[in-house]
């Protein structure tokens, strides 16, 4: 690859490989193109969730005042809006706060993709051994009969930590062998609670497409073993778009209104482009060109803002304009984005920005101190965004959007947070609060 040609057709690129913040538009936003997924997927994937329901309420007893269904709260943080004001610019219309870093059973994003295939996997085995139908009631899943008959299939994935951790827990508790292909970057705690549950966890010392190739070489000589694939998953893919749907009622039910004089403004973290894909595919089918969809990336990883600047997809990885990767930022520690998730986002992505590991830990802790919400810095990547399209009045301007912002809802997606241990999180805290800017 001529990588000084491209520093020259796409001179972010330039400033990417010098581990400079970018923020960049999408010139092909809206343009026409065929996407293999309707309406009618996210459907199915949101059916199959209500089936399984009854059985989340029974094995993961939290989630039974909602009836089984795993979801988050959106919060208005108007405080958390001041301090961006202050320290990053004016933010119009009002800020909210998705909380998927709070999500049941294991605290992250992870927690709808990941949990989802596992349950389609586990639908079909139990089917097609004839011991259910969708008419059953789903918490049967938890006696005796269907471990017995889940212990003979193996589920395997390769992670960063939170996807591993999400199918874990839910792999483990059906009843599944998992294993866990783990990069060395993962935090130890993550490795640490998954062994607790009597996950296999295999660490390798290479990056995480590594971790991931190693989980497929093992599912492919085993027929009995499903592999969870982060880079191509169509279901994690769905199981992540079903949040799209819910956010639209969650939105509804406050009254807050999402037209073509109220637009809404959604920033969410990318790695390998999965779950803020699935979100971003599914409000778009929902909402058209009322929402502006932007993805935030740590400097030293930013794989899916350079496959959407290069047009390359998984073509190009970080590593080949020289950037090594490494991050704080759990989960966003990927080097080349999915080829799934960049070719459907190449008309649906208003943008993308990027965010130097330093700038993550004084959001942390502003949000802690002006809104008492704890959540890990990968999640704080996000923040800085509704500031940086406020003061894009060229593009405000070109998208009609001047006279709409005192209108404008603002979403930032909090990815992550919650399983992280108490001490940990209050060292990042520490570590923001002794940074200036927030
Ligand atoms: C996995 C993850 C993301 C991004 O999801 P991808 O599907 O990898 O793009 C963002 N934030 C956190 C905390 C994550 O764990």
């Amino acid at each position: 690859m001529d990588i000084k040609k491209l520093m020259v057709t796409h001179p972010p690129v330039g400033e990417m490989a010098a581990y400079k913040e970018i923020y960049w538009i999408n010139p092909n936003l809206g343009k026409a193109k065929e996407v293999s997924f309707t309406m009618a997927d996210i459907d199915d994937a949101e059916d199959r969730l209500a089936r399984f329901a009854p059985y989340i309420a029974c094995a993961f007893p939290e989630t039974a005042p909602e009836g089984g269904i795993i979801e988050s709260t959106l919060t208005e943080i108007p405080h958390m809006k001041a301090a961006l004001a202050e320290n990053r610019g004016e933010i119009d219309g009002r800020l909210f706060l998705k909380c998927d870093s709070h999500l049941p059973v294991s605290g992250s994003i992870k927690a709808r993709g990941g949990i989802y295939e596992v349950l389609k996997f586990a639908e079909k085995v139990a089917m097609d051994a004839g011991m259910l139908t969708e008419q059953d009631d789903y918490s049967i899943l938890t006696q005796p009969e269907f471990l017995n008959l889940f212990s003979q299939y193996s589920v395997a994935v390769g992670s960063t930590g939170n996807l591993g951790l999400s199918i874990g827990i839910i792999s483990a508790k059906l009843g599944f062998q998992v294993t866990v292909h783990m990069s060395s970057d993962a935090r130890q705690w993550k490795k640490d609670l998954l062994r607790s549950k009597g996950v296999t966890v295999i660490e390798y010392p290479d990056d995480y497409q590594k971790a991931v190739a190693e989980g497929r070489k093992e599912a492919a000589s085993n027929p009995r073993c499903h592999f969870v694939d982060d880079e191509n998953s169509a279901d994690l893919f769905l199981g992540y778009a079903v949040a799209a749907k819910r956010l639209g009622a969650q939105l509804a039910k406050n009254q807050i209104i999402v037209d073509d004089s109220h637009p809404l403004f959604v920033y969410i973290p990318c790695g390998v482009g999965g779950a803020p894909g699935g979100v971003a595919f599914g409000l778009k089918l929902l909402y058209g060109h009322n929402v502006h969809i932007f993805f935030a990336e740590p400097t030293h990883a930013p794989c899916m803002t350079l496959s959407m600047i290069t047009g390359l997809r998984n073509k190009i990885a970080v590593s080949d304009i020289g950037l090594d990767g490494k991050t704080d930022a759990d989960g966003l520690a990927v080097g080349r984005a999915s080829g799934l998730v960049s070719g459907i986002m190449e008309t649906l992505l208003s943008g993308c920005y990027t965010i130097q590991d330093e700038g993550l830990y004084p959001l942390l802790a502003s949000l802690a101190d002006r809104e008492n919400i704890y959540i890990e810095p990968s999640s704080c990547a996000s923040f800085i965004g509704p500031s940086l399209v406020c003061r894009d009045e060229n593009w405000l301007k070109q998208q009609g959007l001047m006279n709409k912002m005192q209108h404008a809802s603002h979403i930032l997606w909090a990815t992550g947070g919650k399983m992280v241990p108490e001490k940990e999180m209050h060292s990042y805290y520490l570590r923001g609060k002794n940074k200036k800017r927030g």
